[in-house]
């Protein structure tokens, strides 16, 4: 499980007796080993917490940002947007169930690297990166990594995001 591209060790978590509490969202699921949180992308594996979707995209597309929930944010361009699977919340509506409802797998894996998103980014003619789709929250390690690229190569980041993130990654991200 753990040679996989797309397992990775997670950034915010503690240990809570015989499990470990997931800090990356507003729900601090508990996990005991072998088991997966509420969002079933992180897995308690011998005592430390992984995502199990760390670059495993299952939608990418050139948007423009006038798609998106932002106001008089660079009009007129263009975010090269990617997500997962999987979902904090479980409402019933979701237009994007095939993915929201979904988990991680092995068998589906679509690993893009934050070097060669990043570069996607470039062929596509985009002017940032967006995370959105699913929960862009449980894609937390790999959007720091994506933007920490992004930046440097002058491009903007976003996150569509329902907003239910722990502060602890709320600061990472605005850091
Ligand atoms: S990110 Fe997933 S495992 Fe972590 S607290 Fe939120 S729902 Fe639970």
């Amino acid at each position: 499980m753990k040679t996989s591209s797309c397992v990775k060790e997670a950034l915010l978590y503690e240990q809570a007796g015989k499990k470990v509490r997931c800090k990356t969202c507003d729900r601090f699921c508990e996990i005991a080993i072998g088991k997966l949180g509420f969002c079933k992308t992180r897995m308690n594996i011998d005592g430390k917490l992984y995502t199990l979707e760390y670059g495993d995209i299952s939608s990418i597309s050139a948007n423009p940002i006038e798609k998106k929930l932002f106001f008089h944010f660079f009009p007129g361009s263009k975010a090269l947007t990617v997500g997962s699977y999987g979902c904090n919340f479980s409402c019933p509506w979701c237009q994007n169930w095939e993915i929201s409802k979904s988990v991680p797998t092995r068998a589906r894996n679509n690993y893009i690297s934050p070097e060669r998103f990043v570069q996607l980014v470039k062929e596509n003619g985009c002017h940032g990166t967006s995370i959105s789709f699913n929960e862009p929250t449980l894609l937390l390690e790999y959007s720091l990594d994506v933007f920490a690229l992004a930046k440097k190569e002058g491009y903007y980041n976003t996150y569509v995001t329902n907003g239910h993130m722990s502060s602890d990654t709320l600061s990472l991200l605005v850091s």
